[in-house]
């Protein structure tokens, strides 16, 4: 049977964050074996969401983990302020690694941001995942796309083409990387954490598990872009209209 995905999403709210989950949730109807984690930066789940994956008909588990304000950073370092993410990512690994056994569940985890463009190719693709599969992200690092350079010969990753820190241990974006469930559930203390610089997250993390030559070239050999890093406007809204819930 096909490896179930499941996806990690932390998602807050904001005017667009209905329009962003509706267009997130109907892509992802079109996924089979799909698993969403869907975590709010909220102390309780709110209603929005609640109704939303009720109606969505996806297997989805619904949780909520609000981001610490860390003002005591705040006038130190205020990058520290932009993490993004992190809490939300941890409470849905904790939740896969609670409720999933190694050795018994087959799977793929992936880091999908609720603002992001996918193509239900990424999905097939992370299938044949075996430890950690990397692809090309459109519309990030300062180039048209951020992708893994592969050595023709090896079929190997030797490197990152990129316009920001190709020097980082591994220059992949969140949207860029799967990971198989077997090495999730056997690193239990493999996590994202404040302490690591902004744009490090992934690299570090990445480093628990594997090193870059064990990197398996995924979406034809990192030829093409399957998902791309789109970041949506704040509109600009000049008054409200009652009781009309967008
Ligand atoms: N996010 C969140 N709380 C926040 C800001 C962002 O949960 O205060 C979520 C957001 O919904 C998205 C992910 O974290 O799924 C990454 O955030 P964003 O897209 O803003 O980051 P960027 O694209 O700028 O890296
Ligand atoms: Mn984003």
């Amino acid at each position: 049977s096909l490896p179930i995905i499941y996806a990690i999403t932390p998602t807050y709210y904001r005017l667009v964050q209905k329009a962003e989950l509706t267009r997130l949730s109907q892509v992802l109807r079109l996924v089979e074996n799909f698993h969403w984690i869907i975590v709010e930066d909220s102390d309780t789940k709110t209603d929005l969401v609640t109704g939303l994956l009720n109606e969505s008909h996806l297997l989805y588990t619904h949780l909520a983990a609000k981001t610490p304000p860390f003002e005591k950073l705040k006038d130190k370092d205020p990058r520290w302020k932009k993490h993004r993410g992190v809490e939300q990512r941890n409470t849905g690994l904790k939740w896969l690694r609670e409720n999933l056994e190694l050795n018994k569940d087959r799977g793929i985890v992936y880091f999908l941001d609720d603002d992001n463009t996918y193509s239900v190719k990424l999905f097939e693709e992370m299938r044949k995942i075996k430890k950690v599969g990397v692809w090309p992200v459109g519309l990030v690092g300062g180039f048209n796309a951020e992708a893994p350079e592969i050595d023709p010969k090896t079929g190997k990753v030797i490197g990152y083409k990129t316009g920001w820190r190709s020097d980082r241990p591994f220059a992949i974006d969140m949207a860029g990387f799967g990971i198989n469930l077997d090495l999730i559930l056997s690193k239990h203390d493999a996590q994202f954490s404040y302490k690591m610089a902004k744009g490090f997250q992934e690299s570090e993390f990445l480093s628990y598990f594997i090193t870059k030559d064990e990197l398996e070239p995924l979406a034809d050999n990192c030829t093409k872009v399957y998902v791309w890093h789109t970041r949506t406007e704040t509109p600009s809204v000049k008054g409200y209209i009652p009781g009309l819930e967008v």
